[in-house]
């Protein structure tokens, strides 16, 4: 099975990478930021880690970009 591409991190852009049973604090694996501190929801499967991270990079992106189209609509109603 090929790996699954890890994305950036969505909110600074540094590389992220999976951890495992980060610091003790959990059991399982988890994607981080070590720039800006963010991190993944925990799962036992590292794969799912890593689909969850990149699946929640790709919300923010369409959040985003609704965002920036409401804007332009704003704008031109005024
Ligand atoms: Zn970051």
């Amino acid at each position: 099975m090929p790996r699954p591409e890890l994305k950036p991190c969505q909110f600074c852009g540094a590389e992220v990478e999976v951890v495992k049973d980060f610091e003790y604090c959990f059991e399982g694996y988890s994607v981080w930021c070590e720039n800006c501190h963010s991190s993944s929801a925990i799962y036992d499967d590292k794969t799912d880690a890593i689909e969850a991270w990149n699946r929640r990079t790709n919300d923010i992106q369409e959040t985003n970009n609704l965002r920036a189209q409401q804007e332009v609509h704003q704008a031109l109603a005024d």
